[in-house]
């Protein structure tokens, strides 16, 4: 509908309201005899304004018209639908409240306008006028589902995650589909929010509970990893972050800087090793080979990172490891910069960036930070990092 041309979209309402006309004259002629309305002379009006493309006061008349008999209520509905797909929400909010202030209406058509002018309040960004009509509405069978859609919409904008945690339980009920891994992320918003108001142990038993709702919840084991860091429970962080390997490998590079640094903190020089070589072998993560070589820089000097990259990428050629190599050789010549090289490095660095930051496997948005939730598409768990491969 919102494609179509305004043409289109007039003829359309100019329909809806002489079908809802009709079906509304000829029971009020029948019932209403004495009346002095003219309708069809009304309804001419209104269109006579739709022609001068004057359609203000066309829809005023319009809206007269289908006042005067109950019966036009679908016709009122149809008419507050289209203004706001058309963006028109200030118009669809006074026909649905206009149709809510009738005092004939059944108990169905009552759910049916308050769920219309919900909509309405949804679109135009009043939250707190949606809720509280979709709250009144939870009960209804025929709109359960559509209602709490609506309200988990409004509660993750509002960032009210508990209610949000209560909502996807009901739906995930009603729609016989868990909801495991969206609730852990409600849960995890909310264990980020304890860690902001600097709550460590809350966010912790937070995080906890989101691995309960969804074993598979990396985000949960990187903030359990983080708050144990902060506490200075090393072992419990690696521990925490280990997780991530089985959970989805792709992460791992979110971490291994922090569990490089957690294994130094323990001055465990073994573990590291071990735990980095493991990592290497299970799920050759780039992140991981740019956090050994490092690590490897720093103990053993520049000429065994080399080595160690060059055997890499015998097993994995990539861009990020000849930039790593580059890299590692730039330093190793220090001063004496060997410009070919400085060039190489710059035009393999263009094309490592193509493979850098974060993507949406749902919508194609890229990022440079890491978002659970979508900012393109608004959908939880799509985004991965590019670099996990
Ligand atoms: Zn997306």
């Amino acid at each position: 509908m919102d494609s179509a041309g305004p043409g289109f979209y007039w003829l359309v309402l100019a329909s809806a309201v002489a079908s809802g006309w009709l079906i509304a004259w000829f029971g009020y002629s029948r019932k209403l005899k004495n009346t002095d309305f003219d309708l069809p002379s009304a309804y001419f009006k209104g269109l006579n304004y739709l022609l001068n493309e004057e359609p203000d006061k066309a829809i005023e008349v319009f809206v007269q018209v289908l006042e005067v008999n109950s019966e036009t209520i679908e016709t009122h509905l149809a008419l507050g639908n289209l203004f706001r797909r058309r963006g028109e929400v200030e118009r669809a909010i006074r026909i649905h409240q206009n149709l809510m202030a009738r005092p004939a209406l059944s108990n169905e058509q009552r759910s049916l306008a308050l769920m219309e002018l919900g909509r309405d309040y949804l679109k135009a960004g009043l939250y707190d006028r949606a809720e509280n009509l979709f709250q009144e509405l939870t009960e209804d069978r025929k709109q359960g589902r559509e209602v709490l859609l609506s309200l988990l919409q409004i509660y993750e904008y509002e960032k009210e995650w508990k209610q949000a945690i209560e909502i996807a339980n009901k739906l995930s009920v009603v729609d016989h589909k868990p909801m495991n891994d969206i609730v852990a992320q409600y849960h995890c918003e909310l264990a980020d929010a304890a860690i902001t108001s600097g709550d460590l142990k809350a966010a912790g038993k937070l995080a906890r509970q989101a691995l309960s709702a969804d074993h598979a919840c990396v985000r949960a084991s990187l903030i359990i990893g983080n708050i144990e860091a902060e506490l200075s429970n090393h072992r419990e962080a690696i521990k925490a972050w280990n997780q991530i390997g089985e959970q989805d490998a792709m992460f791992l590079g979110e971490v291994a800087e922090k569990v490089r640094d957690s294994f130094v903190a323990l001055d465990d020089k073994e573990g590291l090793v071990d735990f980095f070589q493991t990592a290497l072998d299970k799920h050759k993560t780039i992140s991981i080979m740019q956090a050994m070589s490092g690590f490897i820089s720093k103990e053993q000097g520049q000429t065994a990172a080399e080595k160690f990259v060059i055997e890499w990428l015998r097993k994995k050629p990539t861009v990020h490891g000849l930039y790593r190599l580059l890299d590692l050789r730039l330093e190793k010549q220090g001063a004496e910069m060997d410009n070919d090289l400085v060039l190489l490095r710059g035009m393999i660095g263009e094309l490592k960036k193509e493979h850098e930051g974060y993507v949406c496997q749902n919508c194609g948005f890229k990022g440079k930070v890491m978002h659970w939730l979508c900012p393109g598409c608004h959908k939880w768990n799509t985004i991965r990092p590019l670099s996990g491969e």
